[in-house]
């Protein structure tokens, strides 16, 4: 992918293939022989850091160039919408990024084109999906759990997986239960603000794609890579902040930043725009990665005694993997284990008893 890297206000071409890192003018050729180094290592480096090491601690020992330093920083927070090096493990992210090496696939139509084929297939093989409702309460244990729901409905049923975040599945639990289940709220969420703007053109439209180094900023032009707009010749483009776990943020502020780097990249923007939205804290990931996910994890082990039937999944169950892979890979795990204890117990896996 061609793109566009920014410096202190500075455009360079980013260094993201073996061609683009020779031609950039952003490096030295020290730099750009460090940098061939890290990629051609990244593979083997991966699986040999320091399981507790961040990536900051990871990066300062073994890369001595501060410019290549901020390049690989910036390029982790690409592949893993983190943005604090001091805090996220090295090892999961080192991982993240060796598989974003790999390439980007843009769907047509968007994320939702795999929310709704997936929902398709459930509901073939005999699901029933309730949209719009949203979940109060979970009470009881197996065999018997309630899960209520906003409206005074309640679903009866033997086995309550729950995808929401740490923090809400605690809410919705019984105060005894909480007692033992306050790892739940030790979860870090990672938010970011988007500007997602669509385009009737783009007034340079040779850059599609931006990464910026002295600030946590994206640009991209995901109609360059997949059909989106209503229209083929509109432009859908997405103008991203990673934001600090640890800071507090004013939306006018980041709104601010935002547009100035839109300025930068694309002037005269402000003419093409046909719509636009800004949303200044969207939650990318319900935890960050960091030095204590595997006792937080172990910890958790005792949600099967405490509450018998009751499973979690999500992107902040998982040791080894970030993001969707890590939702996808503890909700397969939950649902083998649910399929497990209903096999053991000689029962069916999925009861709907509810008044719905
Ligand atoms: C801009 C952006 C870009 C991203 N790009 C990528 C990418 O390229 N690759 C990648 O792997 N990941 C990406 N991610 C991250 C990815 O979207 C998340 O890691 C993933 O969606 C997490 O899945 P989840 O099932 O754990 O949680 P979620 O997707 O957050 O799902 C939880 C669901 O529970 C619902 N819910 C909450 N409370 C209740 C309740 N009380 N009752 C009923 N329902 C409730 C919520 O509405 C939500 O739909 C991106 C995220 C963002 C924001």
């Amino acid at each position: 992918m061609k793109g566009t890297l920014v410096d202190r206000g500075r455009t360079f071409r980013l260094p993201l293939t073996p061609l683009s890192l020779l031609s950039t003018s952003y490096f030295t050729w020290k730099e750009k022989k460090e940098m061939i180094r890290l990629i051609l290592l990244l593979p083997k480096i991966a699986a040999k850091v320091a399981e507790n090491e961040n990536l900051q601690s990871w990066a300062e020992r073994e890369i001595s160039s501060p410019r290549v330093r901020d390049y690989v920083y910036c390029l982790c927070r690409l592949s893993t919408y983190c943005s604090n090096p001091e805090l996220v493990t090295a090892r999961i992210v080192l991982e993240q990024l060796k598989l974003s090496m790999h390439g980007v696939l843009y769907v047509n139509g968007g994320w939702q084109q795999i929310v709704d084929g997936l929902a398709k297939r459930a509901m073939q093989s005999g699901a029933t999906i309730l949209n719009q409702h949203q979940v109060t309460s979970i009470n009881g244990a197996y065999p018997e759990i309630t899960v209520g729901v906003l409206n005074d409905k309640v679903i009866t049923t033997k086995h309550v997986l729950s995808t929401i975040s740490p923090a809400h599945t605690y809410e919705l639990l019984p105060a005894k239960e909480k007692e033992a289940l306050t790892v739940l709220n030790q979860f870090k969420p990672v938010f970011g603000a988007s500007l997602d703007i669509v385009f009737n053109q783009l007034p340079s439209p040779r850059i599609s794609f931006a990464l910026c180094i002295d600030q946590s900023l994206y640009f991209s032009n995901h109609s360059s890579g997949a059909k989106l707009g209503r229209h083929k010749h509109q432009m859908v483009v997405h103008v991203y902040k990673y934001l600090d776990v640890n800071e507090e943020y004013e939306p006018v502020k980041i709104k601010k930043e935002l547009e100035a780097f839109l300025d930068l990249l694309q002037p005269g923007w402000q003419k093409e725009v046909i719509t636009s939205r800004f949303l200044p804290r969207m939650l990318v990931s319900h935890a960050l990665p960091d030095n204590n996910t595997k006792e937080r994890l172990n910890e958790l082990q005792v949600l099967d005694r405490v509450l018998p039937g009751l499973y979690v999944a999500g992107d902040w169950l998982s040791d080894k993997y970030m993001l969707a892979d890590a939702a996808l890979s503890s909700a397969k795990q939950a649902a083998l284990s649910i399929i497990k204890d209903s096999t053991r117990r000689g029962g069916v896996v999925y009861r709907h008893s509810g008044t719905l």
